[in-house]
């Protein structure tokens, strides 16, 4: 579970391979960071808060100050400041893939779910159209207008938890297709204040991953996707409603509702086979570490029976990824993102 080091930036480093792992600076944040932002932020800002309610696996150590931002102002003040005082920052969505290890993250976690969340209809030419949502958006929301205005496109997204920000960033899709179909341009912060717009062509759509360029775009000088353009087609509103609502059935009757996860865990190796189907044929469907276990519905799912610990969800990973590369000689790579120090 080991990769080498593509970039870093204020003591935060994103590495590749097997899994993805953001770490953090070691220093907690000092008095005067903490009376500045609280001064700044009030009550919207909380100390040493536990990632178990940030992400939908539940679990996880605090981050050292976790901000909810209402606007660009806002963010513009924050990321100038963190740029100067050398504080590592991340901005997350809802957290539903991600696994914040039980150490926790050193430096500002921020979400946009406050404040940035408005969905329009930026173009109508005849038979396409073109609509933004705002990064703090849930996905859900996104999906839910255009079946509204009676827009085809984003039907394949419906069910996929989490906010636009979080799909752009990771390419979030099904079978049925991926944001990379449908994006037309995405709009990004720079840390430095400035605000760019980037077309289909400057953007790179991989497997689960959005990149810019050669570099993940969060590795990019710490920049924070601000909305996305979609560029859909009309239809009938009613069809596509019925097309949504038996997508959201079929999601329900497969996968674990009920129970804390991330989602599939990992990515689905290349070739016609799942990773969920390689998971069941090695026969750990079920199997348990901790508060942590394969999911009896959907192999490919771990989740959180109850008090599961990051590290029970780590080892039982690891397991899943030795027991399928003995037994079928395929390595396995993470899906959800392991964030912490
Ligand atoms: C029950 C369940 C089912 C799921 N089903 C699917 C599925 O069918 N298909 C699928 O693709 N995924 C699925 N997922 C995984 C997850 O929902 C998606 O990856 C989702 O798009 C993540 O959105 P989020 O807002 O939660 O992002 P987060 O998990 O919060 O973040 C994901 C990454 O994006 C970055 N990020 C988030 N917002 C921004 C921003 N504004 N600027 C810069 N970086 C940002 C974060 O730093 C992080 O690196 C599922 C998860 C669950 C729990």
């Amino acid at each position: 579970m080991k990769g080498a080091a593509l970039s870093g930036f204020a003591g935060m480093m994103m590495t590749e391979g097997s899994p993805e792992k953001i770490r953090c600076g070691r220093e907690a944040l000092g008095w005067p960071i903490r009376k500045w932002l609280t001064d700044h932020f009030g009550d919207r800002v909380a100390f040493d808060e536990p990632m178990s309610r940030h992400t939908s696996f539940r679990v996880g150590g605090s981050a050292d100050a976790f901000l909810s931002l209402r606007g660009i102002r806002e963010l513009t003040m924050i990321a100038r400041f963190c740029k100067e005082k050398g504080i590592p920052y991340l901005v997350i969505g809802d957290g539903t893939n991600l696994l914040v290890t039980d150490a926790g993250i050193r430096g500002v976690v921020m979400t946009l779910t406050a404040g940035f969340r408005e969905i329009k209809k930026i173009k109508d030419e005849g038979p396409e159209v073109t609509i933004q949502g705002m990064a703090g958006a849930r996905a859900r929301m996104l999906c839910r207008f255009a079946v509204r205005e009676g827009f085809a496109g984003l039907n394949f997204a419906v069910g996929i938890p989490g906010t636009v920000g979080g799909a752009l960033m990771m390419n979030a899709g099904t079978p049925r297709g991926c944001m990379a179909d449908v994006v037309e341009c995405v709009e990004i912060f720079h840390p430095e204040g400035r605000i760019e717009k980037y077309p289909r062509h400057d953007l790179h759509f991989t497997y689960r991953k959005m990149t810019w360029g050669l570099e993940p775009i969060a590795d990019k000088e710490n920049s924070i996707i601000l909305s996305g353009f979609f560029r859909l087609r009309r239809s009938d509103a009613r069809l596509l409603k019925t097309e949504a609502d038996a997508i959201l059935k079929e999601r329900r009757e497969r996968q674990p509702w009920r129970l804390p996860s991330a989602g599939c865990f990992f990515k689905n190796p290349t070739g016609d086979i799942s990773a969920g189907n390689l998971i069941d044929r090695a026969g750990l469907k079920g199997k348990s570490i901790g508060g942590a276990q394969v999911s009896k519905r959907h192999a490919n799912f771990i989740v959180n029976t109850g008090k599961a610990t990051a590290s029970d969800i780590l080892v039982l990973a690891e397991e899943i990824e030795e027991t399928v590369l003995k037994v079928f000689g395929v390595k396995l790579e993470p899906e959800v993102k392991i964030i912490g120090s």
